[in-house]
């Protein structure tokens, strides 16, 4: 079997563009465009990537967006009274802390001091909370995305097995959750795996569907899939390649060339689950404009 192709670029743009004109559509109507608020604290070159990639978008779809930059040193004070204002600011539609942070700061602190009717992310616990119960709420990027690339290709997930490697707050928790809710989206069984796991392979090879986010490279290899298991691998690993210009190129976490052989469906990386996040953070920043999942009271 050779897999059918995840083509995340095409569905990032074709979702950005339905964006697109939903903004405009927001603006006609007489409201102010939807603003997003970057935050970055040192200068992180991978950091300072994906915030281009983020703003890129956003001006695509119409989304005004700046990034405030802080300097590494900047204390857990400092940051706090910053995004403080940007709560405070009726302006501001939805705030984003660029991770990782300098080791003195505590993400969990920092994001906690977002609002969370403006975290786009879906980062703040009260966000994750209300995912967990099956309540609107701004769901995590890259775990919303993998859902928008289930129904355009029409890959059913209702009482699938499903396997998550990865139990980050951000891409696998949202992820394992997402899948196994009975009330919501997923309805799957679902395994979730991380570094503790014993025996990877005895789990993974029974996933109908395999979500691989565990910033591994070649961690998942072919023996360790089942015949025509749907293959979704969210890692992005830098790996030194003297062929190209940058002298390194882009891998997931799984044995890419292998698994195509043995899988039904799979993701390319780079253009798999990589553009989704980005027209995630799109879709929540019009929701936060409009206050559509937490309305004015
Ligand atoms: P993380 O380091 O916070 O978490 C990694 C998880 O993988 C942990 O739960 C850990 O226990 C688990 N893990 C590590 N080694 C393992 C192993 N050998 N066996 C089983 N589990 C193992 O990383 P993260 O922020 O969740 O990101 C994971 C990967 O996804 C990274 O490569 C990151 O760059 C990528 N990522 C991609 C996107 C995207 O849009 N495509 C978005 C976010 C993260």
């Amino acid at each position: 079997m050779s897999a059918k192709i995840i083509d995340g670029k095409k569905v990032a743009d074709i979702t950005m563009n339905l964006l697109k004109e939903d903004v405009e559509n927001w603006v006609k109507a007489g409201f102010r465009r939807p603003f997003l608020k970057v935050v970055q604290v040192g200068n992180d070159p991978a950091s300072t990537t994906y915030i281009g990639a983020k703003t890129r978008a956003c001006q695509r779809v119409g989304i005004d967006t700046d990034t405030a930059h802080l300097p590494d040193t900047v204390s857990a004070k400092e940051l706090k009274e910053a995004i403080k204002s940007f709560n405070e600011d009726p302006t501001v539609d939805g705030i984003l802390v660029q991770l990782p942070l300098p080791s003195h700061l505590s993400a969990h602190d920092v994001i906690e001091s977002i609002d969370h009717k403006k975290d786009v992310d879906g980062f703040h616990p009260m966000n994750v909370g209300r995912l967990t119960v099956d309540q609107p709420t701004f769901k995590s990027c890259t775990p919303a995305g993998i859902f928008e690339l289930f129904n355009y290709y029409s890959i059913p997930v209702k009482s699938k097995h499903a396997v998550v490697v990865g139990a980050s707050n951000i891409v696998g928790s949202p992820m394992a959750i997402m899948l196994s809710r009975e009330n919501a989206s997923g309805k799957a069984t679902t395994t979730i795996c991380h570094k503790f796991t014993k025996d990877l392979t005895s789990h993974t090879i029974s996933a109908d569907i395999l979500v691989v986010a565990a910033g591994q490279p070649n961690l998942i290899k072919a023996e360790m899939i089942k015949e025509g298991a749907v293959v979704i691998d969210v890692g992005i690993n830098r790996v030194a390649d003297e062929t190209t210009d940058k002298g390194y190129k882009l891998v997931g976490d799984c044995d890419y060339d292998a698994i195509k052989q043995k899988a039904s469906w799979i993701t390319p990386v780079p253009g798999g689950v990589g553009p989704m996040t980005v027209a995630m953070l799109m879709k929540n920043t019009l929701l936060a404009a409009k206050k559509s999942i937490y309305p004015l009271d």
